[in-house]
């Protein structure tokens, strides 16, 4: 059987679709996007209220945009420390009351939605989550601004399907965040893929942040990271901070400590400047 010409593969790579037009989330009276650098920093998990105050006013004051801090974590041990529940999130309210700090923090079960959005200014999906179709739905049609974390073993059109889940519910405040994938790579934690953010950013048209955080597992490797991210034109990050890492109930390694964020957000602060965004 001959074979017609035009299904014989083309020398010539395919038109590629048109990029998307970039959109910016604005939550409360700060724009994720664009012209902006958001830095959203705080613990990865909360553990009492001093303490989450205290690293809440340090972190305002070197200049981050937002406050994170987790009430419900997503372990890998179910023997773990789980988040302190609904007294976590009382300890964010109490935070942001005393700062006027927004507040990021992520929701594992639907069934606490509305807990979370009486706390939660952004709610965050952990990467563990980002393909539970349920929870994405649900989120969408609650409305509210959503920072969805790439699966560490997504692919990026998987990524920007999960986003459309909770768009077409017709919330369009969607924010993706680039947090490290699995890969052959044993030596650190996940690989972060800086390639995926300015992909992310023109296949769906969205604000995409990285956290540098959880990827080296090394607090000693996150402000190298973040100034990669910076540079390579993220619209912010997602960074874990606290008071004393070395007793945190999760993630103690890779956390800073509060009493260096100021110097870290000069560092950032001076690339991002770099590439023309306010922060
Ligand atoms: C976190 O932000 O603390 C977290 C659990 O992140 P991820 O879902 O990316 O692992
Ligand atoms: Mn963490």
């Amino acid at each position: 059987m001959r074979m017609s010409a035009h299904l014989v593969a083309p020398d010539a790579a395919p038109a590629e679709a048109a990029a998307f037009e970039r959109v910016h989330v604005q939550v409360g009276g700060h724009r994720i996007g664009r012209d902006t650098f958001t830095v959203i920093a705080g613990p990865c998990s909360v553990r009492c209220f001093d303490q989450t105050l205290r690293v809440a006013k340090a972190v305002e004051q070197a200049g981050a945009t937002m406050l994170r801090g987790g009430a419900y974590k997503p372990r890998t041990d179910p023997r773990s420390f789980q988040g302190l529940a609904e007294l976590g999130l009382a300890m964010l309210l109490d935070a942001k009351a005393a700062t006027g700090l927004m507040i990021v923090t992520e929701l594992l079960d639907v069934r606490d939605l509305e807990l979370v959005l009486t706390v939660a200014d952004i709610v965050q999906v952990g990467a563990r989550n980002m393909q539970n179709t349920a929870l994405l739905r649900e989120l969408g049609r609650a409305g509210c601004p959503v920072l969805l974390k790439r699966g560490f073993a997504a692919t990026i059109d998987e990524t920007i399907g999960a986003a459309e889940y909770i768009r077409c519910e017709g919330n369009h405040d969607v924010i993706l965040c680039e947090r490290g994938i699995r890969t052959f790579e044993s030596r650190y934690r996940f690989s972060l893929d800086l390639t995926a953010v300015p992909i992310m950013q023109e296949r769906s048209g969205l604000p995409v942040l990285v956290d540098p955080s959880h990827a080296p597992g090394r607090r000693d490797l996150v402000l190298r990271l973040s100034k990669a991210a910076a540079a390579v034109g993220a619209d912010g990050l997602i960074v874990e901070v606290d008071e004393s890492p070395d007793q945190a109930l999760s993630d103690g390694p890779q956390q800073l400590r509060s009493d260096t964020f100021a110097d870290y957000m000069r560092e950032v602060r001076r690339v991002a400047h770099g590439e023309g965004r306010a922060l």
